[in-house]
């Protein structure tokens, strides 16, 4: 059986999946694995393999060593790297700039490339790059593959990706809306056609990554025409512990008249924000748990969330004009009825009704959850970004046979 290795490298940790790229969006990985805390006193390696998990305590000081241990911990079960078909590693790299929109196969060009935009996504190119330089080295004969997060959206069409701010202001520092979550965009939106028995060169979708990120985009034939993340995932919906869109006053506000430091801010916005910010908990399932106990900033907080998603959801109906399919992915869009239903409630004058009980059904693979009725379909779609990684990568080796 032939095999991708799947690497996501951030700056203290590594998260790594061996993955048929044959495989369905809801199968297990043939491993995962999750090395933590480098760089500090005690990490951690855990690796899971057919329904068991084998953990290593140690101190990991560098990716390297994080990875090199997770190998050998993998290939004393004979399932490393070396000991397996692998034929090709994928690498998730989050910011390709306008530079990259396709997969690329990795040479030490493109590695450059992907160094010279770490000033659009500081903290985890830099990273990216360590993942890729420490996975070079220990599988050198293997074709790896760079998969950009933003690479599904760098041709949007200017009207949405330009910012109105001074046009050399925003050349010079490279601002404009980039989008992140492309792989996962790219993947459910590729599915839904299919789905609901439509031409893909004639079907005109939103998709709802829902996560603990969260991102909505607009996709025309295929293309996408608006996604609401921007120059940096911290825009567009309100997200787990991210506020998504505020006014950006409010930054000089906190600035100058809260005393507040840049990095405080960004801490706070990035960290201490979204349905977090406002409840105390970001994970969707202790949300509900507090809703049900009537906590009132948990009410809020989902409250203030689903406008959120209604505004996007509202403003891409318009820029696309009719609208086939609204599509809900991810975590919390995977598995939260009450999400979907609050969503698109009272939405039956546009066509868009949900079947209650197709959307109280659980999560098992792609499936239609409006009426018969209703004009604009809408599913659930399980996203699987490893799995579509190691399906790009696998494309990018073969076409190198
Ligand atoms: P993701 O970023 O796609 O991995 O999504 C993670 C988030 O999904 C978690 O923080 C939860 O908020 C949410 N989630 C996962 N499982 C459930 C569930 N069964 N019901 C509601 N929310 C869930």
């Amino acid at each position: 059986m032939a095999y991708v290795l799947v690497i996501n490298s951030g700056s203290s940790s590594v998260k790594f999946q061996i993955v048929d790229p044959n495989a369905h969006a809801s199968d297990d990985p043939f491993v995962s694995g999750l090395v933590e805390q480098i760089g500090e006193p005690q990490g951690r390696v855990t690796v899971k393999h057919a329904g068991q998990k084998f953990v290593v305590q140690r101190e990991i000081p560098t990716h390297t060593v994080g990875l090199q241990e997770s190998f050998r911990l993998l290939d004393a079960k004979g399932i490393g790297p070396t000991q397996l078909d692998i034929i090709a590693v994928g690498h998730r790299v989050v910011h390709g700039g306008m530079v990259f929109s396709a997969p690329e196969l990795i040479l030490d060009p493109v590695v450059e490339m992907i160094r010279s935009l770490i000033p659009l996504a500081p903290l985890h190119n830099p990273a990216n790059i360590d993942g890729i330089e420490v996975a070079r080295a220990l599988l050198p004969t293997i074709p790896h593959v760079a998969v950009f997060d933003t690479g599904f959206f760098r041709d949007l069409p200017p009207a949405a990706a330009l910012y109105a701010i001074n046009a050399d202001v925003a050349e010079r520092n490279l601002v404009r809306r980039y989008g992140f979550h492309g792989t996962s965009h790219e993947f459910v939106s590729s599915q839904v056609p299919d789905l609901i028995g439509r031409d893909p060169l004639h079907t005109r979708q939103i998709v709802l990554h829902l996560g603990n990120g969260a991102s909505a985009s607009a996709v025309e034939n295929g293309h996408p025409i608006d996604t609401s993340m921007g120059l940096t995932p911290l825009a567009g919906l309100v997200m787990g512990t991210r506020s998504g869109d505020i006014d950006p006053g409010i930054i000089f506000h906190l600035y100058r008249q809260g005393g507040m430091s840049i990095d405080e801010i960004d801490n706070l916005l990035n960290r201490q924000s979204g349905v977090k910010g406002l409840s105390g908990v970001n994970d969707f399932r202790e949300l509900r748990t507090l809703i049900d106990n009537e906590d009132e900033n948990a009410w809020l907080a989902y409250n203030v969330y689903i406008n959120q998603l209604r505004r996007y959801i509202g403003s891409y109906m318009i820029a696309l004009g009719r609208v086939d399919a609204i599509t809900f992915t991810a975590g919390v869009g995977e598995n939260d009825k009450h999400v979907r239903m609050d969503a698109l409630d009272n939405m039956h004058m546009y066509g868009i009704e949900i079947d209650p009980e197709k959307n109280n059904l659980p999560n098992d693979g792609p499936r239609i959850i409006s009426t018969d009725d209703s004009k604009v379909k809408v599913l659930v779609v399980p996203t699987n970004e490893e799995l579509a990684i190691a399906q790009k990568s696998a494309k990018v080796a073969a076409s190198l046979a």
